[in-house]
C-alpha cells in the first residue's frame, strides 16, 4: 500500500471529502475530481470515467458515487474522476479530445510538453494513477457502438492475480484478458503493478438507470474485496475471452447481421458494406468462432475505422474461476 499523505496537493485527513479540479496547463479548464478520505486507514482506490466523453453510463455512475460514498464506514481513500475528457464532453465530440482530436486512452502516460490529450494523460497518470493501490476505469459503447457488458484485465503483469480478482467482482458474464500493455490508462497502470480493470457497460451514448446502478454496485463490490467497505464481496463466474478487433475494409453504409452479445461460427456473415446506390462493396464473414463484444451500429462506417470486436476462448478458459 502506498499510504500517501497527499494527493494532488491535498492532505489526506481521515473523515474529510474534497472536490477540486486538476488544472491542465495552457487550457482554460480543469478536470474535476473528488477525494473521499475514510475514517479508517486502508488502500487508495482510483475510479475514472469519461476518458471517452460520450460513454455516459460510467460518467453518471462516477458522479453519483462521488456524492454517495462517505467517510463513515469507509476504510482508505477513494479518488473519483467523473469526466477525464472534459473538453470533448463540452463540445459533444464522439470521445476524442476536442482540441487535438486524439483518443485520450491511446496516449498514456502522456507528456507535459505535448498536445492537450498528452497533457491530460500526464496529469492523470502522475498525479492520481501512480498514487493508487487499485484502479477502475469505467467505459461504455460510444455513440455509434452497440456493446454487451464485460470487463478487461491485463494478462502477464505483476498484478494479474489481483486484477483478475477485481474483475471477478463485476456483474457480467464475460471478461477479456487483454494483451495490450501500452497507451491505455488501466493497461499502463497494471504494467506498473497497480491492480486495474476496465469495465464496459452501456451503449450508443445512452445512460439507462439500471446500467448506472450496475456500475455503482460493481465499484462497491470491488471496494468490499479491497476491505474498504464492510461485508464480503460477491463474485460472478465468467467466460474468459481473448479479444480480436476488426477494422472496416471499406467506407460506406454498414448493415450488421448480428448484435453485441451474439455467438457466431466461422464463416457466418457478420455484416455488409454497401455504397450509396445499395451495391455491395464488401461482405464481412467471421474468420473463426466468436462472441460479439461490440460493433459499429451506425449506418455510416469509416474505412480502417472500428467495425467490430469479438472474443474467442479456449475450452480450458470456460469458467476459469472468474
Ligand atoms: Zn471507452
Amino acid at each position: 500500500m502506498n499510504q500517501p499523505k497527499q494527493i494532488a496537493g491535498h492532505d489526506l485527513i481521515p473523515g474529510t471529502m474534497i472536490n477540486d479540479h486538476l488544472s491542465v496547463p495552457d487550457t482554460a479548464y480543469g478536470i474535476p475530481y473528488s477525494i473521499i478520505c475514510g475514517r479508517e486507514p486502508g488502500p487508495v482506490l482510483l475510479l475514472t470515467a469519461g476518458i471517452h466523453n460520450a460513454e455516459f453510463v460510467g460518467i453518471q455512475a462516477a458522479i453519483e458515487l462521488s456524492r454517495e460514498l462517505v467517510p463513515e464506514n469507509l476504510a482508505g481513500t477513494v479518488i473519483i474522476v467523473p469526466l477525464a475528457n472534459r473538453s470533448g464532453f463540452e463540445h459533444r465530440t464522439m470521445s476524442l479530445v476536442y482540441e487535438d482530436t486524439k483518443n485520450l486512452n491511446r496516449v498514456f502516460p502522456g507528456n507535459l510538453e505535448g498536445t492537450e490529450s498528452e497533457r491530460i494523460a500526464f496529469l492523470l497518470f502522475h498525479s492520481l494513477i501512480l498514487k493508487a493501490d487499485a484502479f477502475i476505469d469505467l467505459h461504455s459503447g460510444d455513440g455509434f457502438e452497440e456493446l454487451t457488458p464485460y470487463v478487461y484485465f491485463v494478462g502477464e503483469t505483476p498484478c494479474e492475480t489481483e486484477s483478475a480478482a477485481m474483475a471477478a467482482c463485476v456483474n457480467a458474464d464475460h471478461c477479456v484478458r487483454s494483451r495490450c500493455k501500452t497507451g491505455g490508462a488501466y493497461n499502463l497502470a497494471a504494467v506498473n503493478g497497480i491492480p486495474s480493470i476496465l469495465i464496459e457497460r452501456g451503449q450508443l451514448s445512452l445512460f439507462p438507470r439500471h446500467q448506472i446502478e450496475a456500475d455503482k454496485e460493481d465499484v462497491r463490490n470491488i471496494m468490499r474485496l479491497l476491505g474498504m467497505l464492510p461485508e464480503n464481496p460477491r463474485t460472478y463466474r465468467k467466460q474468459q475471452l481473448t479479444e480480436t478487433e476488426l477494422s472496416a475494409p471499406a467506407g460506406g453504409c454498414w448493415y450488421p447481421e448480428l448484435h453485441a452479445g451474439d455467438y457466431f461460427s466461422a464463416g457466418d456473415l457478420l455484416g455488409t458494406i454497401r455504397d450509396y446506390f445499395g451495391h455491395t462493396i464488401s461482405s464481412v464473414s467471421a474468420p473463426e468462432n466468436g462472441f460479439l463484444l461490440h460493433q459499429c451500429a451506425s449506418l455510416n462506417i469509416i474505412k480502417d475505422g472500428p467495425m467490430l470486436s469479438y472474443g474467442t476462448y479456449l475450452p480450458d478458459d470456460i469458467d476459469a474461476g472468474f
